[in-house]
């Protein structure tokens, strides 16, 4: 049963755009307890998630992941801008919502009306937000402070103790937290291994001092790969984005992961249309796709406007239909993607094909896309389209 679109309750007897006309994603409950539950299970206790649900929660649904986590005793989430929290607070959600990166001036006022967190993502930044809470008389803006500790993206850097000083110093800005990010978490050669170790120890040097100032502030330095690799770490919280979705960034990292993350999103689409193909005709743009034999062709109703990948077209991806293999075949539409099911008979107008998820004995994952695409799971993820209606299933 669908009832919500995107978080939002459907009317009764309405018209229901998250229905299953067309192409939509399904999310496993289930498996997102199982994933939060594991990654809980090798933190120290006190350690909380705050998991990262920007870009809409790697594409699953920002508002629907958020609600879930919050049923799972979640009161933090991370995000990347602040619309991103201010969607998540007009659809209800409490607890701290922390802002990863840049907020323009000009959006500060979003700060307050929606109670969200800000990262200080450097020195001149923070004398910006401090100068706009004292002429906005707000007494304590919460913040979170970013250390760079290596990876050099944001963050105060950690040898810069004059200005860390100073901005424990503002009067304006209250900070909750002190963080930084691993920028090479997931290596396992030795120099990969080595970086690591360095910028946790910068990170428990800079916040060991930090805490002189700052006695209440958390410290979190964690994403899904550092929780893995270093779970023994003793922060206040880990921010799990991938994993926390059930799985890793490749294949490889997914399969040797000691933790069994179960994949949360399944996309699936309609089967629109099939037609038979003459010997010497083409399918589909560019004449790309042209046959020596009799082929059966199916029309999806997904595409790159969906965030299917193109890069998938002419025979560089496959989808689920009766629980085999299909070709897609041709360049991947916008709105269309055909399909050679010429050996899959049983294929008709309103089949269900699935892109990513399982299907009788075989499965698509994000990370076998990734794989032949070259690229990682969270890009497949976090680039599924707004057109898709999402839910639990
Ligand atoms: C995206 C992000 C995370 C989550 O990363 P995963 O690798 O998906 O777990 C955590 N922290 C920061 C600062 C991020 O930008």
């Amino acid at each position: 049963m669908i009832d919500q679109y995107d978080g939002e309750p459907m009317a009764a007897g309405k018209y229901c755009p998250a229905d299953k006309s067309r192409a939509w994603i399904e999310l496993d409950r289930t498996a997102l307890t199982s994933n939060i539950a594991l990654l809980r299970s090798i933190l120290p206790k006190r350690c909380r998630l705050m998991p990262a649900v920007k870009a809409n929660a790697y594409g699953h649904g920002a508002v629907l992941i958020s609600r879930e986590c919050s049923r799972l005793g979640i009161d933090s989430f991370c995000v990347a801008c602040a619309e991103e929290g201010a969607a998540l607070r007009q659809a209800g959600i409490q607890g701290v919502i922390l802002i990863l990166g840049y907020t323009h001036p000009d959006a500060f006022p979003l700060l307050a009306r929606y109670d969200l967190t800000q990262t200080l993502v450097d020195y001149p930044y923070a004398l910006l937000l401090e100068e706009y809470a004292e002429a906005s008389g707000i007494r304590r803006l919460p913040v979170h402070l970013a250390v760079d500790t290596g990876m050099h993206r944001l963050g105060v850097p950690a040898h810069q103790r004059e200005q860390l000083k100073s901005i424990c110093g503002m009067k304006h800005l209250r900070i909750d937290g002190v963080f930084s990010h691993l920028g090479a978490a997931d290596l396992i050669s030795p120099q990969g291994k080595s970086f690591t170790q360095a910028q946790i120890e910068t990170f428990m040097s800079a916040a060991k001092k930090l805490r002189e100032f700052l006695p209440e502030a958390k410290l979190h330095l964690q994403s899904s790969y550092g929780i893995l690799n270093h779970p023994e770490l003793t922060l206040d919280y880990a921010r799990p984005g991938i994993a926390l979705y059930g799985m890793l960034s490749t294949e490889e990292d997914t399969r040797d992961c000691p933790l069994p993350l179960a994949p949360v999103l399944s996309l699936y689409a309609r089967v629109a249309s099939l037609r038979e193909i003459r010997p010497g005709e083409t399918a589909g743009y560019g004449l790309r796709f042209q046959t020596s034999s009799p082929r059966r062709i199916a029309a999806l109703s997904i595409g790159y406007g969906d965030g299917l990948p193109r890069g998938l077209s002419n025979g560089a991806g496959e989808v689920l239909l009766s629980g085999r293999r299909a070709p897609i075949v041709s360049p991947v539409c916008m709105d269309q993607t055909l399909v050679d099911v010429t050996d899959i008979p049983e294929v008709t107008a309103g089949s269900i094909a699935t892109l990513i998820g399982r299907d009788g004995g075989e499965q698509i994952t994000a990370c076998e896309l990734a794989r032949r695409l070259g690229t990682i799971s969270n890009e497949i993820l976090s680039r599924l389209g707004s057109r898709l209606p999402r839910t639990f299933s």
